[in-house]
């Protein structure tokens, strides 16, 4: 018997991976648990972290902190070509990344915001 946590698990990483396809993103692991300081985390081996409290959050934030990590395997920074993938596949994603920092303040996207 499958939990519902564990479903919105499997949704979230379907997720991940449909992004990590359209960007062409080199993932081989991706995984979902608490993390105590940032809400996703990715090595250069192609390791993906996400903290499992972005399960609770509705489609659209979702696809806001995949997106944003997927980018950085591209664009090391938040340049203006990163803001311009952005909005491109976001469309207002600076009201999107408002509106997750109000959800929980006490935790940035990555460390080097
Ligand atoms: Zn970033």
């Amino acid at each position: 018997m499958s939990t519902t946590m564990d479903r919105d698990k499997a949704k979230f990483k379907a997720r991940v991976h449909y992004w990590a396809s359209k960007f062409e993103a080199h993932v081989t692991s991706v995984s979902v648990r608490p993390m105590r300081t940032k809400w996703a985390s990715y090595s250069t081996a192609g390791r993906l972290t996400f903290d499992a409290s972005l399960l609770e959050l509705r489609d659209e934030l979702q696809d806001y902190v995949i997106v944003h990590e997927l980018l950085h395997f591209h664009v090391p920074n938040h340049g203006k070509l990163w803001k311009s993938l952005m909005r491109a596949h976001l469309g207002d994603y600076e009201k999107l990344g408002n509106e997750l920092e109000k959800v929980v303040n006490n935790k940035a996207l990555h460390r080097n915001r």
